[in-house]
């Protein structure tokens, strides 16, 4: 394949959460202001993907295509898309090196977001599933329902991981086996095991919620493994750090991120494995150089730690950095970066969650329809979000999607 070579205005790298709100909030106000420059957006995948849905999609609440857009659909001339993986960013040259070859760039955007992190753990990348990227989520939902059709009478599930992604991921299985499955199924078994290596599951949020949590997961047969860390996984168990095998068929691992800036700057331009940058989302070296999501690394000045790396942060980054740019184009300043939650929302399963907003806290189908509201809003175009609306509303009313394609080519 012939190698590119090309200069482009304004690059943005990684097409998530972060980098397609920079891309969308940009090409509006481009066109806004008439400026010819043109922006390139590069992803590995041809597709949007919407992280925070991708457990509903691993469990059938969801269909996949709920979770993954394609970004030729929504990236229009004159800009443009390229599928293609980034390598090497040089931010004194001001070029990025993909596997497709070199483009040279005004200004870049850096949201290649984060990745599964194993903590080294023996056999946890080889025997457990994730749902960090689609073809993980669709990987574990063919695997399940595969083994629910096989004659094997109980299926023993482990999550690890108590935090937000373990609890939500906890949350969906239950409420499918105690829906769906128990139907569908009556002569199965699933046997729900989360496991968590602190004495709480969710321990940053406040014990009334942590205590709401755990009592309707309890309630729902999900078995919790308190200040129990996993040391080996094998295909057969899982050992945790006191010596006790735990019978598994199919883990779930959701703990930790792993960060992966040093993968594309040189070392002396990261910190923490992530992009340390100013509270304009600039680079502290390299002005022309942003970056957004979890990739960033961006001091709280109220506290002085990091904000979280949550699509709520990435989604707002995006839309910061794409008014600097703009600002920077037309000489002008704008005032520092400020992210402030909107809320935590915790789904268990379909129609139930757990909704902090500001004083208030909201249980049950209100929260959960709370949350698929606020999701909407991640959704590119209004025409999608309304059919998204309309699906999920008939969706979440009738049985899941429940396909075994493990004989398909
Ligand atoms: C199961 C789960 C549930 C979550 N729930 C919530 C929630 O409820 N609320 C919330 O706010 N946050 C939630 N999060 C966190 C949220 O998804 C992330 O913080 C968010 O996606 C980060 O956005 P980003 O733009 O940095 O990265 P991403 O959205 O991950 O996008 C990164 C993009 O970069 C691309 N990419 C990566 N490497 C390369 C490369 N080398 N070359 C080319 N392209 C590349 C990827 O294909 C991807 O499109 C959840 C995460 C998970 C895993």
């Amino acid at each position: 394949m012939e190698k590119i070579h090309e200069k482009t205005d304004i690059l943005i790298l990684g097409a998530g959460i972060g980098g397609y709100e920079a891309y969308r909030t940009l090409a509006k106000k481009l066109k806004r202001i008439r400026s010819p420059k043109i922006i390139t957006v590069i992803d590995q995948n041809n597709y949007f993907t919407f992280t925070p849905m991708l457990h509903e999609a691993a469990t059938g609440a969801v269909v996949p295509y709920h979770c993954a857009i394609p970004l030729r659909s929504i990236i229009k001339a004159p800009h443009r898309f390229l599928k293609t993986r980034v390598e090497h960013i040089d931010p004194v040259k001001k070029t990025v090196t993909t596997d497709a070859g070199k483009i040279q760039y005004d200004y870049c955007v850096m949201a290649l977001g984060s990745q599964v992190n194993y903590f080294n753990i023996p056999g946890a990348r080889e025997h457990t599933y994730h749902v960090r990227t689609l073809s993980g989520a669709l990987r574990l939902q063919r695997d399940f329902v595969s083994n629910l059709e096989k004659c094997t009478k109980e299926i023993n599930l482990t999550i690890v991981g108590g935090a937000f992604t373990g609890v939500e991921v906890a949350g969906q299985f239950s409420h499918f086996v105690k829906t769906d499955i128990e139907k569908l199924y009556p002569d199965k078994k699933v046997h729900i095991r989360l496991i968590q290596s602190n004495e709480f599951l969710l321990p940053q949020l406040p014990q009334k919620i942590r205590k709401h949590v755990a009592t309707r997961l309890r309630n729902e047969n999900v078995e919790i493994y308190l200040n129990s860390t996993v040391k080996k996984v094998t295909a057969e168990y899982l050992e945790l750090a006191n010596g006790e095998k735990i019978p598994s068929d199919m883990n779930i691992w959701t703990t930790g991120f792993a960060n992966t800036a040093a993968c594309y700057l040189d070392k002396d331009f990261c910190e923490r494995e992530r992009v340390p940058v100013t509270s304009r989302l600039q680079h502290q070296k390299f002005t022309h150089l942003y970056a957004v999501g979890d990739i960033a690394l961006v001091v709280d000045p109220n506290n002085n730690s990091f904000y979280p790396q949550l699509g709520e942060a990435a989604h707002k980054e995006g839309q910061y950095v794409a008014k600097h740019i703009i600002a920077d184009i037309q000489h002008k300043k704008i005032s520092e970066f400020r992210f402030k939650s909107f809320g935590t929302i915790i789904p268990l399963g379909s129609w139930d969650a757990v909704a902090m907003i500001g004083p208030f806290t909201f249980y049950g189908p209100i929260a959960w329809w709370l949350r698929r509201t606020a999701y909407l809003l991640f959704f590119p175009g209004l025409l999608r979000k309304i059919k998204i609306a309309i699906d999920w509303t008939l969706h979440s009313i009738s049985h899941r999607y429940i396909i075994d394609v493990e004989n398909e080519i």
